[in-house]
């Protein structure tokens, strides 16, 4: 008994400290100064920052974001060659749309009016699902998913119905955890502390990866690969990628729908700039930030290549966050153990991509498809392995059909447009110029190689009109992203929570897709979206 009572007695001294110490440190954040040209500078015009700086101005702050490329939108953008025009990044994005279930993306832009200048269409089906001995494809809602499931694996029912119920349950626990980032002290540590009673699905996954996963919900090896088939999106090969990813990105697919953007992602980057500025803000583009200015521990401003010089009362960062410590900030002028977490932190892959331009239309020869993945094996190690070395014949390709989706943006009548994907990593490609060229064309043929087991007309140079290639090197020229990384960190279960959207820098702010709402499209808005709100919970605005 006296045993008892001096636990429940440490424990409540042990709780009160935690809040005490908690409260004390909230309490000693610095204010930023009252005089600057701007509230809020936004480094970097991709989705995290043309979301943070729309959601700034549409209530009422000041701000500037300043882009080093000729346009807004990052990886989110478009190119054109010849007849036709390239989604550069996007596939399929997650997180509503009009008319459907919304818990995040939609009600995001409906708050700011970017819902008014965009169109988003809903794509039919998730995926085609390709291995040498397997060809699956996966429809968009929960109800014919698991229909489709049943039907191809009847045996595999009551898992089928377990993976269901996890996914269900883990995005309802992220949801009732939505606002923890804006959460300090005790209460925070109160919400916290109750994790494992009240979201108990996460609280039971988090520390599990995605085969675990798989192995806890079915016995067949091919409906675990179709079921998992979507690692080729989230960076990390299934033994080793968190299971939260795979729950909640399935959840967020087949609940709120899989959408796609009228006129490509530049479109939605494009509206974003114009309804900042809309707003009162200033969107520049083409010019490059060199450096964040620190006095007294607190950012005053940035100065740019082109020799000016900003100020702000705070400063949002959309590049990589080794450009803002290195860089843009300087490591001096932060704590010692932010930057070695930073160091020790790894980071996850980039891409290399073959850009297509048809004289033949697929859809008319049969291929009706929108979004194949096409793997060798079933083995996602020896898969990701095969990709990051640059051994592409053998390892899995994404197969994008963009002139399936019905837009006419992408091809005229009678042509279309292809793309593939591949992972990369930046450390394979030589830098010797003359070698790199040789090595992008031998390596371009390679994946256009494998696609051709899906549609064999790849296979012939005379059916391809325009070729583009793209490679971790040219993303890192694009994005600014160190190694041409376009989804954050890696995402095993020791860095799945990120770094935190705000820094050791009282008013400077992290929105990209290296910060915790992870990565793609939609949660690199929310993102953006999370970085405005601590702003705005400093300045005391709701
Ligand atoms: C080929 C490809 C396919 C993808 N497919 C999908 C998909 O199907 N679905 C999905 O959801 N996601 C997909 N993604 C991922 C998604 O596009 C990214 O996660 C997201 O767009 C990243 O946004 P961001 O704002 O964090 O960064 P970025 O898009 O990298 O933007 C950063 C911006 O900051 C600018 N910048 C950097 N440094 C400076 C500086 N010093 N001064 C001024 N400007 C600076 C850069 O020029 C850039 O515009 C894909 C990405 C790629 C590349």
């Amino acid at each position: 008994m006296r045993k008892n009572h001096s636990v429940a007695q440490t424990i409540l001294i042990l709780f009160l400290a935690a809040a005490f110490l908690m409260a004390v440190g909230c309490a000693n954040k610095k204010q930023p100064t009252n005089e600057a040209d701007y509230d809020v500078i936004i480094i970097g015009g991709g989705m995290g920052g043309l979301s943070a700086a729309t959601h700034l101005a549409t209530k009422g702050l000041k701000v500037l974001l300043l882009e080093q490329h000729h346009k807004v939108g990052g990886c989110t953008s478009n190119f054109t060659r010849g007849d036709f025009t390239f989604e550069t990044a996007l596939h399929e994005m997650a997180g509503g749309g009009p008319g459907k279930a919304d818990r995040a993306l939609f009600k995001l832009l409906e708050v700011t009016g970017v819902d008014k200048k965009v169109e988003l269409y809903e794509l039919p089906e998730f995926y085609r699902s390709i291995f040498p001995d397997v060809d699956v494809t996966m429809p968009g809602t929960w109800e014919a998913w698991d229909a489709k499931l049943k039907e191809t694996w009847p045996e595999e029912s009551a898992g089928i119905d377990k993976f269901h119920v996890l996914c269900s349950g883990l995005m309802g626990d992220m949801l009732t955890l939505k606002d923890l980032f804006r959460e300090t002290g005790f209460k925070a540590f109160l919400t916290k502390a109750q994790v494992p009673f009240k979201q108990k699905t996460f609280y039971e996954w988090k520390d599990k990866t995605a085969q675990e996963l798989m192995d806890e919900c079915f016995t067949n090896e091919d409906i675990k690969a179709v079921v998992s088939q979507l690692w080729v999106y989230y960076g990390a090969p299934t033994p080793e990628s968190t299971s939260l990813l795979m729950l909640a990105a399935t959840d967020g697919y087949l609940t709120d729908g899989i959408w796609h953007i009228k006129g490509t992602s530049q479109a939605l980057s494009n509206a974003y700039a114009e309804r900042i500025e809309e707003l009162g803000g200033k969107v520049i583009v083409g010019e490059l930030v060199t450096k964040i200015n620190i006095e007294d521990g607190m950012a005053t401003g940035v100065e740019t290549a082109l020799g000016n010089t900003y100020s702000a009362r705070y400063i949002v960062c959309n590049t990589d966050p080794y450009q803002m410590v290195f860089k843009l900030i300087g490591e001096e002028n932060l704590p010692a153990d932010y930057v070695t977490k930073l160091k020790e932190m790894r980071p996850a892959n980039s891409l290399f991509g073959v850009y297509m331009g048809l004289n033949i239309d697929l859809k008319a020869k049969g291929y009706d498809f929108a979004e194949a993945i096409y793997s060798t094996t079933d083995d996602t190690t020896v898969l990701y392995d095969k990709m990051m070395t640059g051994d592409f014949a053998n390892g899995a390709t994404t197969i994008t059909v963009y002139s399936n989706y019905g837009d006419p943006i992408y091809a005229p009548p009678g042509k279309s447009v292809v793309v593939l994907h591949s992972y990369s990593d930046y450390d394979v490609w030589p830098k010797d110029q003359a070698e790199y060229l040789k090595m992008k064309e031998e390596k371009a043929n390679e994946l256009i190689g494998l696609a051709a087991n899906v549609i064999p007309e790849l296979a012939n140079p005379n059916n391809i009109e325009v070729k583009e290639v793209i490679t971790p090197v040219t993303l890192n020229e694009y994005t600014m992203n160190e190694g041409g990384i376009i989804y954050g960190f890696y995402m095993n279960l020791d860095q799945w929570q990120k770094i935190p959207n705000d820094t050791p820098i009282d008013n400077i702010f992290i929105a990209s897709n290296w910060s915790q709402a992870w990565f793609g499209v939609s949660a690199t808005q929310i993102n953006g979206w999370r970085a405005a709100r601590l702003i705005l919970d400093r300045e005391g605005i709701e």
